[in-house]
C-alpha cells in the first residue's frame, strides 16, 4: 500500500489529502492512500527519516513521498540527501521522495506550480511581487527563471527583499508600486481580518495598473485582493489554482501519472467533480 502524505504544523486545514486521494480515485489506485503528518519542527528530521518506505515493496504499507508545508520547507531541503536545482536554489522544498534504499529526494513544485498556474507566459513580461517570505523564493525564482523582463519585490521589512533579490534574483522596490502585466501576492495578508488595501502599499484603484493577478492566498471565499482585481476586469489567479498545480506535480512525481486536474480542483475547492 503506497502511503504519501503532509508533513506540516498545524497541518490539519490542509486541503493536499482531500486532493490526492481523489486524484488516486481517479485513476484507480485504489490501494494508495495520503495521510496528515502533523509533526512539530524539532521532531522533523527523525519523523522523516523513520517514515517506513521498505516495505511497499512487499505490499506492505510503505511511505512513498510527503508535502511539505509550514515551517518545514527549509528543514524538508536540508534532511534531503539529494535535491533538484530548484529546490536548491529557492533554499526550501515541498516535494519529498522516499527511495527503497532510503535516500531522500527534495523538489521544489511551488515554482513550476505557479507557472503552470499562470494565465500567460512570463517571458518578456513584468512582474510586481509582494512579499519576502518562503513563497516569494519560489515565486521569484520561478518568473525569474521564466524569463519575465523585470520581477521587482517589495516587502514590508524591506531588508528581506534585498536579501532575496542578492540570493535569487528580481530587484527590491520600495512603495509606490509600479505598474506591471502581473501583480503576485506572496504576503499572508488576506489570510486573517486584514485589509489589504491598507496593509499593503496598494490602493483599490492601483488595482487597475495590473492586468494580471496571482493572490497565494486562500480561505473559504475569494479574498479582497481577488474580487478587486475581478471587479477591475484583471485575469485573476487565485491560491488554490497555485495550490492545485503544484500538488498535481508532486502527485505525477510519485505516481508516475498525468494528475486528473479537475478532479484536484474540484476536491481543494470542496466541489463536486465534473462528470
Ligand atoms: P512567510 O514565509 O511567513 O512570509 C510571510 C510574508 O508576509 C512576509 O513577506 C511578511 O513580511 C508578509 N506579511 C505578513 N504580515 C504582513 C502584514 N500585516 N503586512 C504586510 N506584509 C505582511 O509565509 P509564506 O510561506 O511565504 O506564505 C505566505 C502566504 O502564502 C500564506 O498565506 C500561505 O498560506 C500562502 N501560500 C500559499 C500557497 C499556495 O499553494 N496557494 C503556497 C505557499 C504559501 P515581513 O517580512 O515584513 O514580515
Amino acid at each position: 500500500m503506497p502511503i504519501c502524505g503532509v508533513l506540516g504544523w498545524p497541518v490539519r486545514h490542509s486541503r493536499s489529502p482531500a486532493m490526492h486521494e481523489a486524484g488516486y480515485r481517479a485513476l484507480g489506485l485504489d490501494d494508495w492512500r495520503y495521510q496528515l503528518l502533523p509533526v512539530p519542527p524539532e521532531l522533523f528530521e527523525e519523523t522523516v527519516r523513520g517514515l517506513p518506505t521498505t516495505g511497499f515493496a512487499g505490499g506492505a504499507p510503505g511511505f512513498i513521498g510527503a508535502n511539505v508545508t509550514i515551517p518545514h520547507k527549509e528543514a524538508a531541503l536540508a534532511v534531503a540527501d539529494e535535491a533538484t536545482d530548484a529546490a536548491r536554489a529557492i533554499g526550501a522544498a515541498n516535494t519529498l521522495t522516499f527511495h527503497v534504499d532510503g535516500r531522500i529526494h527534495a523538489d521544489n513544485t511551488d515554482a513550476p506550480g505557479l507557472l503552470d498556474a499562470l494565465p500567460l507566459d512570463p517571458a518578456g513580461q513584468t512582474a510586481v511581487v509582494l512579499g519576502a517570505g518562503g513563497s516569494a523564493r519560489a515565486v521569484v525564482w520561478a518568473l525569474v527563471n521564466a524569463g519575465a523582463a523585470e520581477v521587482l519585490v517589495w516587502n514590508r521589512t524591506g531588508e528581506r527583499a534585498e536579501r532575496l533579490c542578492a540570493e535569487i534574483g528580481g530587484r527590491p522596490i520600495q512603495a509606490p508600486l509600479p505598474a506591471a502585466d502581473l501583480l503576485v501576492n506572496t504576503t499572508s495578508v488576506g489570510l486573517r481580518t486584514e485589509d489589504p488595501f491598507k496593509a499593503l502599499p496598494l490602493g483599490v484603484d492601483a488595482i487597475d495598473g495590473y492586468p494580471c493577478l496571482v493572490d497565494l492566498v486562500y480561505g473559504s471565499g475569494p479574498t479582497a485582493l481577488v474580487s478587486a482585481a475581478q471587479a477591475a476586469g484583471a485575469t485573476v489567479v487565485d491560491g488554490l489554482e497555485v495550490l492545485v498545480r503544484q500538488g498535481a506535480r508532486s502527485f505525477e512525481r510519485w505516481t508516475g501519472q498525468a494528475a486528473p486536474l479537475d478532479v484536484l480542483r474540484a476536491a481543494a475547492r470542496g466541489i463536486a467533480a465534473p462528470a
